[in-house]
């Protein structure tokens, strides 16, 4: 029930235009007007200081100019891309019928013209519009009676999510998805609790009215989108799930215009199954993006060997989302080890896969009644590749068989569902068999320009082409006929405007005329220099020749479509053969990162390990290779069962000793392992851990208002109330952002909250020397130091974390190496030799009771008061009676 506009006194085009912008008001209008895509009114204004177009007007509409700007279609989809990037939608109007068929309807009639489809970031299918080695999630954000559901679909692949989650963990959630859109229920847009998150992670944010989010009408918006007629068989959804589900189908159905996507049915995730790792650990870590928002420098870049863009966006997922069950985590680990010492095999693998382009992108335009030949060569070949991959790893397990000569050897069961996978089935191999007879090697980019059926493969085509071709013979015999009985030497041409015709220098011509008794030249067109006929039997002919090409085109396009509906049809088993190459691709990958860093796989457990033995960090370990330098190995002892080792471990050294590389390096490790991924390391134990908290350095978010100690603080805090004993804690310097004493006495209180409390495997790196007398007095908490050595006035740095507390914090000797100024490097060092020998900074904190639980800490008094410091000046046994009473006087006048 959209707004009927008023159109009065527009142009019939014009009104055309004001109808349809109507129905998609939200997003910018581009009309195809032949060779061009127009942009009228507001629009214009918009899309040409976008994309710094000429602004000109077209007419007028009740009494105004109407502004117009315009892009050449041939060039749209750039135009389109940018305009995505800026955040807007374009909503892509098209001509439905050929202008040629209007014109027959009248001379005032206006070619027919309908949306075909509504462009946004997250329902991009077009390889020119899309990033290639990432992921283009659409998400949907709603709730239900009080819970919160999170939908989640990537068009390009089919896959779609949905999970509920609770209010704190949205974050943990929508970084891992990092959506490109979301949809979200008006009335969380609201929320305060959601609002900052969504704009942090969320992508473009298109609110969405509470009409849409009902989860009944969402169901039935879901059984047409799966062509189902009950849910029930994709399993039980909650009605806030259904109702986030529900926005999704709708969004689809309207910038698809309709078509419907083959869309895998909703996987339900259950967070319990993965390890969650909060936004700002996910930040601060580095994972798929650098704090600066580069790819490079972040932990993917420096994993990343896969050869497809599907492999590459599933290693990104994977390390997105590591796992949590120890056996799942396993099952990709045994992949790795069989393929790790088949070196030629995977070469082979990797050379098979290499030529493969984007199947799945290729996969959804096809599906969504797009997409060219082109997508289908590119599905010919990549269910070829499949069969050839399924071989090699077949031969594979067979030769295995063979040499062993004993029991079959077991074959990982990955390994297992990826062969059955990438075997076809028959009808799929007789589609692809198809395929390779129907389609040209090399097909045209645009289905309009033909020629992309082989011959042979249609008969009606043949013909059509037969005849096309013959006229052309007929033509040229002609051509000599008419030359013969003439005398003049006629020359037959063609252009688009007249068709074929005869064309002659203005002398010939006279003479032709002349002789033609018979008036069998008829004049067409006289130029400067040129004279144009055509006779009878040429226009007979051209007549023959344009039907005969434009039927072999209508022929060759609804051959087009028969095959794009056959492999629509197929769609589901080409996802699953693409989803198998996507994990034959991470692990063969993984295992060629391996060999090459000299990784091994890690032992994961549900014990609450975590030992290290010389552990590399993998993106700073690669950034020093390169630069032809070393890098040092770590070792890590943690267990918070408190058995075996300490659970938290403090670790102190000068700035730039390598702790927090130290730190982060453990963390990534954890990530990788828990994804299913070798690490670098000699030797690494891991009892899975449920959360991953990371309080790194002090990252500025100053354009969210919020100081760096703020900041601090609220990491903190979230650490410390959501932490388990399963979780692993990475702090880096908390309390830096403040007064020394406050600073230190939160760091002080945080450690003891951890090591008493939560008790979960935590390195804590602090330049609070004083915190290391903590070991003395916790059970289980130990002393780790990077350290530096002073030779000859130089500072050296090992790297190497060992067992006890850094000595000296060599501030003064950084400060040197940083180009301070010699004269206040060296007026420093005497500041710091007279605080050394003042110490009277020096605080009784061995004299705190411990903190626990269960009772509130009692006031740190950090400085005796003067009652105190008087009374211990005493002794009682010394005094007289006299001077007992003098002192209780002494001492009131205190209070
Ligand atoms: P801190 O946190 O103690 O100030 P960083 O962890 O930032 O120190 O490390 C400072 C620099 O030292 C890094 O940029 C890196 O180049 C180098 N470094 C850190 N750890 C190692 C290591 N284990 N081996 C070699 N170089 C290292």
């Amino acid at each position: 029930d959209a707004t009927v506009p008023n159109v009065e006194g527009a142009t019939p085009v014009m009104a055309q235009y004001i109808q349809l912008k109507a129905q998609y008001p939200d997003a910018l209008l581009l009309m195809r007007m032949g060779d061009f895509y127009e942009i009228f009114f507001e629009d214009a204004v918009i899309a040409s200081a976008a994309l710094s177009l000429a602004l000109t007007k077209r007419g007028q509409f009740q009494g105004k100019d109407i502004p117009l700007a315009g892009v050449p279609a041939h060039a749209a989809d750039a135009y389109i891309a940018k305009l995505i990037r800026l955040g807007h939608r374009v909503a892509v109007c098209d001509q439905l019928e050929d202008p040629a068929e209007a014109k027959k309807r009248g001379s005032k009639a206006i070619v027919k013209r309908g949306i075909t489809r509504v462009v946004t970031p997250g329902t991009l299918t077009e390889d020119t519009l899309l990033e290639e080695r990432g992921a283009n999630r659409l998400v949907a954000l709603s709730s239900r009676g009080g819970v919160l559901a999170l939908a989640a679909v990537e068009l390009s692949t089919g896959d779609v999510e949905v999970l509920e989650v609770a209010p704190e963990q949205l974050g943990v959630q929508l970084s891992a998805l990092r959506p490109s859109e979301s949809l979200v229920a008006d009335r969380l847009i609201q929320d305060e609790a959601i609002y900052p998150l969504l704009k942090m992670y969320g992508g473009v944010i298109q609110p969405q009215p509470a009409s849409l989010c009902d989860p009944t009408s969402g169901e039935a918006r879901l059984l047409k989108l799966y062509g189902v007629s009950t849910l029930d068989g994709f399993g039980a959804f909650s009605p806030a799930e259904v109702s986030a589900l529900g926005l999704l189908a709708a969004y689809i159905d309207l910038t698809q215009a309709g078509k419907i996507p083959t869309l895998k049915p909703p996987a339900r995730v259950i967070s319990n199954n993965y390890l969650a790792i909060d936004a700002a650990t996910r930040n601060s870590l580095e994972i798929d993006r650098t704090q600066q928002g580069k790819r490079e420098g972040s932990l993917i870049s420096a994993l990343d060997m896969t050869v497809t863009s599907g492999g590459c966006r599933l290693l990104l997922n994977r390390l997105a989302r590591p796992l949590y069950n120890p056996a799942d985590i396993n099952a990709r680990l045994d992949t790795i080890e069989w393929l790790l010492p088949r070196r030629t095999l995977r070469e082979t693998l990797r050379h098979l896969m290499r030529s493969l382009s984007d199947q799945a992108r290729a996969l959804s335009r096809l599906s969504l009644g797009r997409g060219s030949a082109r997508d289908l060569c590119v599905i010919t070949q990549a269910l070829t590749i499949s069969e050839a991959l399924a071989s090699q790893l077949n031969d594979a397990r067979h030769q295995e068989h063979d040499d062993l000569a004993g029991d079959p050897p077991a074959i990982p069961q990955e390994i297992d569902g990826i062969i059955s996978a990438l075997v076809p089935s028959l009808p799929l191999s007789q589609l692809r068999d198809k395929l390779a007879r129907a389609v040209v090697e090399e097909p045209p980019l645009k289905l309009s320009d033909g020629g992309f059926i082989r011959p042979g493969f249609n008969a009606d085509l043949d013909e059509a082409r037969a005849l096309r071709d013959d006229s052309r013979q007929i033509i040229l015999a002609l051509e000599q006929r008419l030359a013969a009985e003439t005398g003049i030497a006629i020359r037959i041409k063609f252009n688009n405007v007249l068709g074929y015709f005869i064309e002659l220098s203005a002398k010939l011509a006279e003479q032709l005329q002349a002789q033609d008794t018979e008036r069998q030249f008829i004049h067409r067109q006289s130029l400067a220099n040129q004279v144009r006929f055509v006779t009878t039997e040429l226009i007979e002919l051209d007549g023959r020749i344009q039907r005969a090409a434009q039927q072999g085109q209508a022929l060759e396009l609804d051959i087009f479509e028969q095959l794009r509906e056959e492999v629509r049809l197929a769609a589901a088993e080409i996802q699953g053969g693409h989803d198998a190459i996507c994990a034959l691709d991470v692990a063969v990958a993984n295992a060629c990162w391996a060999e090459d860093w000299d990784a091994v796989r890690p032992v994961v457990d549900d014990s609450l390990r975590l030992e290290i033995s010389r552990g590399r960090h993998p993106v700073v370990a690669a950034a020093l290779k390169s630069q032809g330098k070393p890098f040092t190995p770590n070792d890590v002892d943690l267990d918070a069962s408190g058995a075996h080792a300490a659970r938290l471990s403090l670790v102190t050294g000068p700035n730039m000793a390598g702790k927090s590389t130290y730190l982060r390096q453990n963390a990534l490790l954890i990530i990788m392992a828990q994804a299913g991924l070798f690490v670098p390391a000699k030797s690494m134990h891991l009892g899975v851990v449920d959360k991953l908290f990371s309080r790194v350095g002090a990252g500025d978010d100053l354009a969210q208002g919020r100081s760096t100690f703020m900041m601090e603080m609220v990491e903190t805090a979230a650490i410390l109330t959501q932490a388990s004993e399963r979780s692993f804690i990475i702090l880096d310097e908390i309390g830096r952002g403040t007064a020394t004493y406050d600073g230190l006495a939160i760091a002080w209180a945080s450690a003891e909250n951890l090591h008493e409390v939560i008790k979960a495997r935590t390195l804590f790196a602090t330049h609070y020397h004083e915190l290391s007398r903590l070991e003395e007095r916790m059970k289980h908490l130990n002393n780790l130091s990077l350290t530096a050595h002073e030779h000859n006035g130089e500072l050296i740095f090992l790297h190497e974390a060992r067992k006890g507390s850094a000595d000296r914090s060599y501030g003064v000797q950084v400060a040197r190496l940083a180009g301070m100024p010699p004269a206040v490097v060296s007026r420093a060092r005497d500041i710091l030799t007279r605080l050394e020998e003042e110490n009277q900074t020096q605080l009784k904190l061995d004299d705190l009771p411990l903190f626990s639980a269960s009772r509130t800490p009692e006031p740190a008094s950090f400085a005796p008061s003067k009652v105190e410091t008087m009374l211990r000046s005493v002794n009682p046994d010394d005094l007289s009676p006299k001077e007992a009473l003098e002192l209780i006087y002494n001492l009131h006048k205190l209070l």
